[in-house]
């Protein structure tokens, strides 16, 4: 039997593993999927959980059990992956240690506030994000409350997952406070160590010839979500 061994059961490693699992004879293939997360996050989600937007409000609108987008024919190890012996086709896991045919690496990118000189002192006081789940519920309140001056939009460094979730939460502030009756008290300002918002060129224009027109979320930014 041949071990086809996953790490990482987030978006990438749960796809690649069920799709697997369709095309590889059972006969032939064990397939194990590896995690440390309790919970699986469906994580554009995040965007709008500061917003409390189309339903994205807390942890039950991103989360499910880690083991639920996973077929039956996978098998799962709640670990925590500590070493990989590629010469030795190993895996070392909190849980033992695990060989392997075939490894795929799924194990995402965190976040690096520290590498930002300042920054990881200020987060959770006047600096939010909404990169995490429990960053994106604790930014609803500084929001709510939120009545004048400056809101910063800032990409800190690169490279940034989804690059265009930050233009996209710009925007949606640009919404909630127009909502709110309050956009005139509040100036937005966008600011990316990136030469262009996105690597697609029209995507770029695009969300040029939004900025400055005091664009919300309608019909053509649905579209162009599409
Ligand atoms: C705010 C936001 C908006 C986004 N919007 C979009 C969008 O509109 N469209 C789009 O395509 N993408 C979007 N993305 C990006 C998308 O969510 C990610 O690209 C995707 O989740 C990456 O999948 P992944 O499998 O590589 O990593 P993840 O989904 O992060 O999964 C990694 C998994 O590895 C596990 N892991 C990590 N280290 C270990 C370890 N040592 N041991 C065991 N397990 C470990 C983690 O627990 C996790 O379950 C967005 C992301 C964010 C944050």
């Amino acid at each position: 039997m041949k071990k086809l061994l996953v790490l990482g059961a987030g978006t990438g490693g749960s796809l690649v593993a069920n799709i697997l699992s369709k095309k590889l004879p059972r006969k032939e293939w064990r397939i194990t999927v590896v995690d440390k997360a309790r919970e699986h996050h469906y994580q554009p989600g995040y965007l709008f959980i500061p917003f409390r937007l189309y339903g994205y409000e807390g942890r039950d609108s991103v989360a499910r059990h880690i083991r639920r987008p996973l077929g039956s024919a996978v098998e799962f190890v709640s670990a925590d992956v500590r070493l990989i012996d590629h010469a030795a086709r190993k895996v070392e896991t909190s849980a033992g240690r695990l060989d392997y045919d075939w490894l795929v690496l799924a194990m995402g990118c965190r976040m690096a506030p520290e590498e930002t000189e300042g920054l990881g002192e200020a987060l959770g006081k006047n600096a939010h994000t909404f990169y995490g789940l429990d960053e994106a519920v604790n930014f609803q309140k500084p929001l709510e409350n939120f009545r004048e001056g400056k809101l910063v939009v800032n990409v800190a460094d690169m490279p940034v997952k989804c690059p265009v979730a930050p233009i996209e939460f710009a925007f949606l502030a640009d919404y909630f406070f127009r909502k709110k009756g309050i956009r005139e008290r509040i100036r937005i300002e966008y600011a990316t160590p990136s030469r262009v918002p996105s690597r697609s060129r029209w995507q770029t224009a695009f969300l040029a010839s939004l900025c400055g027109r005091g664009a919300y979320p309608s019909r053509r930014t649905s579209r162009f979500r599409r």
